[in-house]
């Protein structure tokens, strides 16, 4: 191979993210020589956890559900020794907090149904928009005809008043936007995913759950520390020199990267959030709840060591607060006052532990979203990522199952020949 050297294998993998992941396990389960390649340090991409000064820090605030087919397929739950949220969040309104429950948990587990004060009109409605998006099939759910979930809360008969105070600030944090301008197919599977799983977190961290697909990968499958510079007419070339042949390699790298090395690629814009981590000598709220602001000065706040007390070695409260974009200094004294507000709390001695901005968390999702879309790109090229499917976990990982069956199908098709596909921007 030209100009780039080194091992071959039918398929190079590029990004060790939970896309790439699935990937290259399912293409090594049929029974292919595959290597991924990882440009940073350790696996995870957008599902990493830094342990710093003694907590344990997520790389932007994110939330496991137990629901996803894509997880129960994949993973051992009980060895990543998850503890669940509350049911439903707590809402800062200007009249106080006020819960939001879970309509199918008993009060007991998810606060009122569904919401402290709601009209018996809106409780209805939301009943049953809950109860249709928990018992349909989701084929009905993906034929149905798209727009923003704005417009679907509003036909679902929803007031504006609950929209406002709950809906509109948990789903901010959801989307990583509050116009609501989001697919309502992908709210709607969001909240069946809700409704039906645990929303939990890792003892370890998000991180924990590709540590755990990576740990399964025979040995000399994974290299770290080696990031792809371009695709090459027979593999890929490496930033560092040389490179890897392959017949078929596969870009699961994030959709700004995939934009890079695949030109003509389309991609949707990135959403940015920033997570700020502040360490309190008592915890301000001694349950495991999500807390919105319904004047949504932050996304959402949890005092994670109500999950998981290892989160923080030394006994203090590690408050987790995600707000979009990324605010300067003034903005972050702002959230501070916010978050002083919504716990009822002196935050003067708040200690500001960590800062985390994400670009790119999650792509956007406007509508009509297709839940899942062809990873073939070109002959022997294929793309996967949240970016082809939905911002989610589940999205990630279903995508990358898609490429590995669109691989192994063009390779049974046509074995000596790389795959060929007609150009999918
Ligand atoms: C702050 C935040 C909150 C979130 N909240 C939730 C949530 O609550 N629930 C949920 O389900 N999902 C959530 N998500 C989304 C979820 O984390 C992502 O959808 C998923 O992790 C995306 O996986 P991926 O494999 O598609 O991409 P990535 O995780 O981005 O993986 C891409 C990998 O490719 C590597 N790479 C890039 N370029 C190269 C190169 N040139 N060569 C080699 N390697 C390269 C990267 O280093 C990375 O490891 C959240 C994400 C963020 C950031």
């Amino acid at each position: 191979m030209s100009g780039t050297g080194g091992a071959c294998a039918d398929v190079v993998v590029v990004g060790a993210g939970a896309a790439g992941l699935a990937c290259a396990a399912d293409l090594l389960a049929a029974g292919l020589s595959v290597r991924l390649l990882e440009a940073d340090d350790t696996v995870g991409g957008r599902m990493r956890t830094d342990r710093i000064g003694g907590f344990t820090l997520d790389r932007g605030f994110q939330v496991f559900n137990t629901a996803y087919p894509q997880v129960k397929r994949r993973l051992d739950l009980k060895a990543l020794r998850l503890r669940p949220f509350t049911p439903g969040v707590l809402a800062h309104t200007s009249d106080g907090p006020r819960r939001f429950g879970d309509p199918t948990r008993r009060p007991r587990h998810g606060g009122p149904l569904p919401a402290e004060g709601a009209s018996v009109r809106d409780t209805v409605a939301l009943g049953l928009l809950s109860a249709r998006d928990m018992l349909a099939p989701v084929s009905w759910l993906r034929g149905r005809p798209d727009a923003t979930t704005a417009t679907a809360l509003a036909e679902a008969g929803l007031s504006a008043g609950l929209v406002e105070t709950f809906l509109r600030p948990f789903l901010s944090g959801v989307f990583l936007e509050d116009d609501l301008e989001t697919s309502a197919r992908f709210f709607h599977l969001v909240w069946r995913t809700m409704l039906r799983g645990t929303p939990c977190l890792p003892a370890d961290g998000i991180g924990a759950v590709p540590a755990q697909l990576a740990a399964r990968l025979p040995d000399g499958v994974l290299r770290t520390g080696a990031r792809v510079a371009a695709l090459t007419p027979d593999g890929v070339a490496l930033a560092e020199g040389g490179g890897l042949s392959a017949r078929t390699v596969v870009v699961a790298t994030g959709q700004s990267a995939a934009a890079r090395l695949l030109p003509g690629l389309r991609v949707p814009p990135g959403r940015t959030v920033t997570t700020l981590y502040h360490a309190v000598a008592r915890s301000p709220l001694a349950e495991p709840t999500l807390v919105v602001d319904a004047r949504r000065r932050f996304l959402n706040s949890c005092v994670l060591t109500e999950l998981h007390p290892g989160y923080a070695d030394d006994g203090r409260a590690l408050v987790s607060t995600s707000v979009l974009g990324s605010p300067g200094p003034d903005a972050t004294a702002a959230v501070e006052a916010a978050l002083g507000e919504a716990y009822g709390a002196d935050v003067a001695d708040w200690e500001a532990v960590h800062r985390v901005t994400v670009r790119d968390a999650l792509p956007a999702m406007p509508p009509p979203l297709a839940l899942s879309r062809t990873s073939r790109f070109g002959p022997g090229r294929y793309v996967c990522g949240d970016h082809r499917a939905t911002g989610s976990l589940q999205g990630a990982l279903a995508s990358g199952a898609r490429a590995a069956r669109e691989v192994l199908a063009d390779l049974r098709a046509a074995p000596d020949a790389p795959a060929a596909a007609p150009p999918q921007p």
